[in-house]
């Protein structure tokens, strides 16, 4: 018995160590990539419904691993946000997005550019700070740069999120609820968060031509957030049908393959330029 248990214990051990391994091989290579400025950063556009035409994007960053090939975005998030490396990775983001931003408006590109933010963001104290000076290092207008926030990040810590928020707010940038629907939110604190927008998570989307329980929670996220003020944003829109039952049921922004798959920023100008949404 006790020979069993302590092989078995053995071999989890040995286990957990060659995770705890090649996490910790993999926080090194994101620390150079960051360093090294290897991230990219994607964009992907946002349509408007009623005028099919486009009205912003989001930044999507990407890192193309020199052994490993592209890396799931949402994986090495979590990484970032579990090594403190989630800190200077938002950092590079912003700034990116801050720079090709700044060179959109030479082309004459006047959409906002949506950053997403995580909960570890939100509870940095110098965070706002370090947006205020990269608006002015840049000379940017306050709609130039929009945030988004999970539901799950903002519920992490509610009231420390509620003056986050409120210091975005009065830089005058607009700010949606990231991922809504899946973070068990308070919908005491939603009321409470100054916020602009909802996007209302893929997984109420994807099903939505064949579901009618998905059917009826998009309608009342659209419902509520309407009530409150609030554009509504679908996100992970694959095709004709899914916009046509998103637009019936009076979403007001859509996103996805369907509008666009993520592309290099610096690419963006010139899609739009010729995209049938522009
Ligand atoms: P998200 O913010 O919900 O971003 C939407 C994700 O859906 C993106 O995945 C996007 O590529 C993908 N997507 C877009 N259109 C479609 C579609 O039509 N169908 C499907 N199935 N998927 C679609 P991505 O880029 O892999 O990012 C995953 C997550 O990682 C993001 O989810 C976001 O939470 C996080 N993330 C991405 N970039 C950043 C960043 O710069 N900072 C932070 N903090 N998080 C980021
Ligand atoms: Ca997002
Ligand atoms: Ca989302
Ligand atoms: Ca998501």
């Amino acid at each position: 018995e006790a020979k069993r248990s302590g092989r078995s214990h053995a071999v989890y051990t040995v286990k957990i160590d060659q995770t705890y391994a090649s996490r910790l091989a993999l926080m090194g290579d994101l620390r150079q990539a960051i360093e090294k400025n290897e991230l990219s950063l994607y964009c992907q556009p946002k349509v408007h419904v009623e005028s099919s035409r486009l009205c912003g994007a989001e930044a999507l960053v990407r890192w193309p691993h020199p052994e490993r090939g592209i890396l799931s975005t949402g994986q090495f998030i979590e990484l970032a946000e579990h090594s403190g490396l989630i800190t200077p990775l938002t950092h590079w983001v912003l700034e990116s997005a801050f720079r090709h931003r700044y060179a959109w408006q030479a082309k004459g590109v006047t959409q906002p550019l949506s950053v997403n933010l995580s909960a570890h963001d939100l509870r940095d104290p110098a965070l706002v700070g370090w947006i205020e000076g990269l608006m002015s290092t840049w000379g940017a207008e306050p709609d130039w740069i929009e945030f988004e926030l999970t539901e799950s990040a903002l519920m992490q810590d509610p009231v420390r999120a509620v003056s986050t928020l409120g210091r975005l707010k009065q830089l005058g940038s607009r700010l949606f609820v990231d991922d809504f629907g899946i973070g068990h939110s308070s919908l005491s604190y939603l009321q409470k968060l100054p916020v602009d927008a909802l996007k209302i998570d893929q997984s109420f989307v994807a099903p939505i031509t064949e579901d009618r329980s998905s059917a009826a929670i998009v309608r009342l996220a659209v419902g509520l957030g309407h009530d409150l003020g609030l554009e509504v944003v679908a996100e992970g829109v694959e095709n004709r049908a899914q916009w046509d039952r998103l637009a019936e049921l009076g979403c007001d922004v859509i996103q996805g393959y369907y509008v666009g798959n993520p592309m290099p920023a610096d690419q963006y100008g010139c899609w739009q330029q010729s995209s049938p949404w522009r």
